[in-house]
C-alpha cells in the first residue's frame, strides 16, 4: 500500500535520502563527460551547410555595384509584407532607391530569396542579431548591405534554387531510345 507523505518520519527520511542519492548519482555520472555546450559568443559552432539566418543585400563581386534592381518582386511575395522597395530608374539599369526590411516580423520563409532575379537578397549563416530593441531590427538598405559583408552567405540564392527545380533536359540520343520501336519520330525531318 502506498504510504502518504507525513505518515512516518523515518519513511519520509528514507525517501528523501534515496532521492538525493539518485540525483547525486546523475551528477557523478556526468562529472567526467565533455560539455555539450559552448561559451557563446566567445566560442561559436560551425553552422550547418543549409543554415538560413538573417537576410542581407549583396553587391556584384565583379563590378562592386548593388545587385538589387528595385523590381519589388520580394515585396510582392513577402507574406507578412515586411519589405518595402522604391525603384530608382537609371540609364543602364535600375536600382533600389529605398529598401527596408522589418526583420522583427520576418517569418524566414525564404520566398523573397527564391523570387529575386539577381540574387540581390540572400540569407546568411548567422542569427547573431538578438536585441531587446525592435528598432534595431528595422533594416535599411545600408544595414542590409553591411550584414551581407559581415557574415557568411547561405548556399541558397534565387538563381541556384530555380536551377535546382528545373527538370533536367533529356539528351537527344536518350530521347530517341525512349521512343517505341516502329513508332514515328516525334519531329519529322525537313
Ligand atoms: S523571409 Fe519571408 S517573411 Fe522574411 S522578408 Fe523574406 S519573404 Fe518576407
Ligand atoms: S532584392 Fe531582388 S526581388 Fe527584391 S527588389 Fe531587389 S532585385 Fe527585386
Amino acid at each position: 500500500m502506498r504510504r502518504e507523505l507525513g505518515q512516518s518520519f523515518w519513511g519520509d527520511l528514507a525517501d528523501l535520502c534515496s532521492a538525493v542519492g539518485r540525483a547525486m548519482g546523475v551528477t557523478l555520472r556526468n562529472l567526467g563527460r565533455q560539455p555539450v555546450t559552448v561559451h557563446y559568443p566567445e566560442v561559436t559552432r560551425a553552422y550547418p551547410d543549409r543554415f538560413r539566418g538573417v537576410l542581407a543585400l549583396t553587391y556584384d563581386k565583379q563590378t562592386g555595384e548593388e545587385n538589387c534592381i528595385g523590381c519589388r518582386l520580394c515585396e510582392y511575395i513577402c507574406p507578412p509584407q515586411v519589405i518595402k522597395v522604391e525603384m530608382l530608374k537609371a540609364e543602364k539599369r535600375n536600382f533600389a532607391k529605398v529598401f527596408t526590411l522589418e526583420l522583427y516580423a520576418c517569418e524566414f520563409c525564404e520566398l523573397c530569396v527564391q523570387v529575386c532575379p539577381t540574387d540581390a537578397i540572400i540569407m546568411m549563416k548567422s542569427f547573431d542579431m538578438s536585441t531587446a530593441d525592435r528598432r534595431e531590427l528595422l533594416l535599411d538598405k545600408d544595414r542590409l548591405h553591411t550584414i551581407g559583408l559581415q557574415f557568411e552567405p547561405s548556399w541558397a540564392t534565387g538563381n541556384g534554387l530555380r536551377d535546382m527545380q528545373t527538370p533536367p533536359k533529356t539528351p537527344p540520343a536518350e530521347h530517341a531510345k525512349a521512343e517505341a520501336p516502329g513508332a514515328k519520330p516525334s519531329v519529322q525531318p525537313g
